[in-house]
């Protein structure tokens, strides 16, 4: 089946008993048991499983053609549980231009346990080649990433790091692409990472992360970590993110018709300084974006010629983009990374300019969203 068809229906069969054709939300944290130590189909308690979870896992599955699909509490706790499959001593090979929480998550909590990191430029992927170790177990990208818009080759990325003798694991954030636009297992790499609460859910109404993998052994290890660790999203969570994803397809053509169309004015202007959309022709990863990604997404960024000050007098004068943190739902939102989301990279490698905007264009009418960016640019 194609894309379409397995969001609406991959995981999700009518209820057995009643016909409902919505998955219930089974919130329940146990199950009886049909004789000690006999639980009813696999189910006990939902930490470990629960069926509405399931559903959720194997749609995200189905959507990156089959596997295993893990959900989370967040992002940043999928990400959490992923880097509990190393030990002290492992080195971690990471994009710098990688999302603030996963470089703060990754600088002050892990490197206190005895991991090590290393940022590079991995739009490059030699610099990817050079930086490998004999203790890299993990190469963590992103692509396109958040908040620069840059864009990553992930299959020469892949054949890398799968040359490499110590074998990582290369795991790819595509929470800004999403599984309709971009297939990262299918590129090669061997873990596709998602924030949830972004454009799989669509609404801004729910937290979550997720985990898809094909490798069976691979997927034991991080459902056992799933279910020791203890980071899963509950029911309600899962029943939020399956009704998401029902319009995935949908909603991502139109923020990416939009964003297009947004990004093209916007480079235009003449307050504005720099547009980064990956399917600008100015793109500097324009080609590699055109040959893995389906279309540009719904997320712009853009530097004003005023510095700071420009960039948060724009982000206070929207009326329809309101100002806010995260991305991927239905209604438009401005934000200034360096004050806001991007917080944690102040002073590090990671740091993003001061004068930079961040939009997620959402699906009002196109019309109105230019109208109200004119206006608060003027
Ligand atoms: C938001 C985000 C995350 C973290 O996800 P949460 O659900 O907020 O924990 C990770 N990566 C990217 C690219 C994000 O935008």
């Amino acid at each position: 089946m194609k894309f379409e068809t397995l969001a609406i229906h991959a995981g999700q069969e009518p209820d057995p008993q009643t016909g409902a054709v919505m998955t219930p939300i089974y919130q329940t944290s146990t199950y009886k048991q049909d004789g000690v130590g006999r639980p009813r189909n696999g189910y006990e308690y939902s930490r470990t499983q629960n069926p509405t979870r399931a559903a959720l896992q194997d749609c995200l599955a189905a959507l990156e053609g089959g596997g295993f699909g893990l959900a989370f509490a967040s992002g940043l706790a999928a990400t959490h549980t992923i880097l509990q499959l190393l030990s002290s001593g492992d080195h971690v090979l990471a994009g710098n231009d990688v999302y603030g929480g996963t470089f703060r998550q990754f600088e002050k909590v892990h490197r206190r346990f005895g991991l090590d990191f290393t940022y590079v430029d991995t739009t490059d992927p030699e610099n990817v080649a050079e930086a490998l170790t004999p203790t890299t177990r993990i190469v963590w990208l992103e692509t396109p990433t958040n908040p620069l818009l840059s864009v990553t080759d992930i299959r020469a990325v892949a054949e890398i790091v799968h040359a490499h003798p110590s074998r990582p694991l290369l795991a790819v954030d595509n929470t800004f692409a999403t599984p309709y636009l971009q297939q990262p297992l299918e590129l090669g790499a061997d873990l596709a990472v998602y924030s949830m609460t972004k454009y799989l859910g669509g609404h801004s109404d729910v937290v979550g992360g997720a985990a898809v993998v094909r490798d069976p052994a691979l997927a034991e290890r991080l459902a056992f970590l799933q279910n020791a660790s203890g980071a899963v999203p509950g029911p309600m969570d899962c029943f939020l993110v399956l009704r998401g994803i029902k319009t995935l397809p949908v909603r991502m053509d139109r923020h990416a018709e939009s964003a297009l169309r947004i990004a093209s004015i916007l480079e235009a202007h003449p307050r504005v300084e720099r547009v980064l959309y990956p399917f600008l022709e100015s793109h500097s990863q324009f080609g590699v974006a055109r040959a893995q990604m389906r279309n540009g997404g719904g997320m712009i960024s853009f530097t004003l010629k005023g510095g700071r000050e420009a960039a948060v007098r724009v982000a206070e004068a929207t009326k329809i983009f309101t100002l806010a943190e995260s991305l991927g739902g239905v209604e438009s939102l401005i934000e200034v990374p360096a004050a806001m989301t991007h917080l944690s990279t102040q002073g590090s490698q990671l740091e993003v300019p001061a004068n930079l905007v961040r939009l997620s264009v959402g699906i009002e009418h196109v019309d109105d969203l230019i109208a109200d960016l004119e206006e608060a640019l003027g």
